[in-house]
């Protein structure tokens, strides 16, 4: 069987509408994916996992001092209300955080350039600050091109407590600080809710070594406002047609293909996977991840959180087969990062767009700026590496996550932070 890109496209379009966290739309790709994997002749399973969010009740903010003026706001999901009717409060732009811009920030509603690390958020959250606003898009927004995104509060953040926490277009963030804003009166009501996610998954047992598993993984929910078909429809599609691919060609080791719902607002869905299949886990020996893809301008990569040997065995595959690949040991911010750090060696393959060539969590991200030429560069390189490990004599890859990149895991899961809470308490 031949990758068939075309085909890859059909699909892309297909499953390319806003399908967000928990929503019905996500459920809707869920069962297109279900449609497609009967198409191919196997059987796929949804599995379902919570994800807890809020509903908006209310929200507004005005700069009452020295000028007046209401910006359009959006809450952080799983933030905390403000008391009804609002606060009203000093506002402080406090840029990235560093230790000098936290002085004297008790009871004030901050400004910062970036959404806080866990070690930044405890310190603001020490600061005793009021709330906090973080900005999305550029400073050249207009608002009705550009959408304010919607974060969520993390729980490697909100351990150290809750403060209201908002997002604004960076546009009206700059005018505010430009012109001298000083006070604010911020009111968010919101509630707290629970909706429902789903992974995706299907199984192809091994002929030889069925109790060995590798599994391939893509999520294919979006973010709001987005169609999400480059961040991650695309990875979605190419799973989809190594299934086909490998159906047609029975691997030796058990593959299992798990299209994660809920990744968008912090991994949940590969979260969930790992909680519910932790009997699993020890026969569990390599995480392959396809995580944005299918852009016209584009560069192949490779991010490895794994063994050196590994970018090595790539970096080398590449060169002997002429694909153009960079590969480095890292991590990756989306689902192979939950593997690795339950102890599975993970790989997740992309392709990067250039500045401006594509454009993840905004409406940009359509299918005018893809192609299915560029789809199968990136599906043939995962093609040709997982084929070689998973039909391998000898198993190659270790299971051991290095301590450089479970070092890197803590400092993403906000781990670190903890850790030298622990220390601090000790002296
Ligand atoms: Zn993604």
């Amino acid at each position: 069987m031949l990758i068939n890109s075309q085909r890859e496209f059909e699909l892309l379009k297909k499953i390319g509408f806003i399908r967000t966290s928990g929503s019905e739309e996500e459920l809707r790709a869920a069962n297109i994916l279900l449609e497609e994997i009967s198409l191919i002749g196997c059987k796929g399973d949804l599995e379902d996992f919570k994800v807890p969010t809020s509903k908006i009740i209310k929200t507004s903010l005005k700069v009452v001092e020295p000028y007046e003026k209401e910006y359009e706001i959006t809450p952080y999901n799983c933030s905390v209300s403000t008391p009804e009717g609002g606060i009203t409060t000093d506002f402080v732009y406090i840029e990235d955080g560093l230790d000098a811009n936290l002085v004297d920030l008790k009871g004030k509603f901050v400004l910062i350039n970036m959404g806080p690390d866990p070690k930044l958020y405890k310190k603001l959250i020490e600061a005793g600050i009021a709330g906090y606003i973080t900005m999305s898009g550029t400073a050249m927004d207009e608002e009705d091109k550009t959408d304010i995104t919607v974060a969520r509060m993390r729980e490697k953040n909100t351990q150290y407590g809750k403060v209201p926490a908002i997002n604004m277009r960076m546009k009206d963030c700059f005018h505010m600080v430009q012109n001298k804003a000083s006070k604010v009166k911020v009111e968010l009501i919101t509630e707290d809710i629970e909706l429902t996610s789903h992974n995706v998954i299907v199984t192809l047992e091994g002929t030889k070594y069925p109790n060995e598993i590798i599994s391939f993984g893509a999520h294919y929910d979006s973010v709001p406002f987005s169609t999400g078909v480059y961040d991650n429809g695309a990875g979605s599609v190419i799973i989809m047609e190594l299934l086909r691919y490998f159906k047609e060609n029975p691997p030796i080791r058990t593959l299992k293909f798990i299209w994660y719902g809920s990744e968008e607002v912090g991994l949940l869905g590969s979260k969930a996977y790992l909680a519910v299949h932790e009997e699993e886990l020890k026969n569990h020996l390599l995480m392959i991840n396809v995580d944005v893809g299918g852009s016209i301008l584009g560069k192949e990569m490779a991010l490895v959180t794994a063994e050196q040997s590994l970018v090595n065995y790539i970096e080398h595959m590449a060169k002997i087969k002429g694909f153009p690949l960079k590969v480095e040991q890292s991590i990756y911010s989306s689902d192979s990062t939950a593997f690795a750090d339950s102890g599975i060696p993970s790989v997740t393959f992309c392709r990067f767009a250039p500045r401006g060539g594509a454009f993840i969590h905004t409406r940009d991200d359509v299918m005018d700026f893809l192609s299915a030429d560029a789809l199968e560069k990136t599906t043939i390189i995962t093609k040709e590496f997982s084929e070689s490990i998973v039909n391998s004599v000898v198993f190659p890859i270790e299971k051991k996550i290095p301590d450089n990149m479970k070092n890197d895991l803590d400092r993403y899961f906000g781990k670190e932070a903890k850790k030298e809470d622990s220390v601090e308490n000790k002296k």
